[in-house]
């Protein structure tokens, strides 16, 4: 195992810009410097879930430049990651924005903690795929054609993916972490079912509620072996 960077402080990675927000935002995303990425991790597409955000940004400093094997967003809602916020600056769940077949304007609900009810309103958008966050996304997607996406969220502990692929169950493995056929309620317009539509695999990984020392302990050497291509040998 090398030894982290001297530069593990600061992120000294130069990303590439694919977009812009609501808010006008930049949209940035981290590429390996030779190769063509197979995987996009990403995180805080909820930007109340910005430990997502962290976790990846160490993993990046952590590592030398010419081991990233993977594209890497570490907020695709940087604006919800500003405002604490699960939304982008409009009050949309970019989660449930994406134009898949079972896209609703109704409004979604959510809630902010366990046990919680799932009662807190906010908007699927005008319609689907009507965020520049979305939009944006999209597009990187079509481009890069990865051969897995992964979208990091919390903290409902447990690795969703309905094929229960091999790269699934090492994580779920590792992570002592239950793989789900789903979250356990519907979710249109989200951003998995988008990826299921255009046959590109897709976990979500959502990390679980735990304190951020021990978080860090178990997800990070998953995410970084996410990030530097371990997991290369196991794409079906
Ligand atoms: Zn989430």
């Amino acid at each position: 195992m090398s030894q982290p960077p001297t530069e593990f402080g600061p992120l000294t990675y130069k990303p590439r810009g694919y977009g812009y927000s609501e808010k006008g935002s930049a949209l940035e995303i981290f590429e390996p410097i030779s190769e063509t990425a197979k995987f996009l991790i990403m995180g805080s597409i909820h930007g109340d879930e910005s430990l997502s955000t962290v976790l990846l940004s160490e993993c990046l400093r952590s590592i030398q430049p010419d081991e990233l094997q993977s594209a890497v967003i570490l907020a695709a809602n940087p604006d919800g990651v500003l405002a604490g916020t699960r939304c982008n600056s409009r009050g949309v769940d970019l989660n449930r924005n994406y134009p898949t077949e079972n896209w609703s304007p109704d409004p979604v609900y959510y809630r902010n903690r366990p046990g919680n009810p799932q009662n807190i309103a906010l908007s699927p958008g005008d319609a689907g795929g009507s965020e520049a966050e979305t939009k944006a996304l999209i597009e990187l997607i079509q481009y890069l054609k990865p051969r897995l996406v992964v979208s990091i969220h919390g903290y409902l502990g447990c690795i969703d993916d309905p094929d229960a692929s091999p790269i699934a169950q090492d994580i779920a493995f590792r992570s002592s972490m239950e793989i789900v056929p789903d979250v356990g309620y519907a979710t249109p317009g989200s951003f998995g079912s988008w990826c299921k539509e255009q046959d590109t695999p897709i976990i979500t990984y959502e990390l679980p509620s735990m304190g951020v020392t021990e978080l860090k302990q178990v997800h990070i050497p998953i995410l970084k072996d996410l990030i530097t291509g371990h997991y290369h040998k196991l794409l079906i």
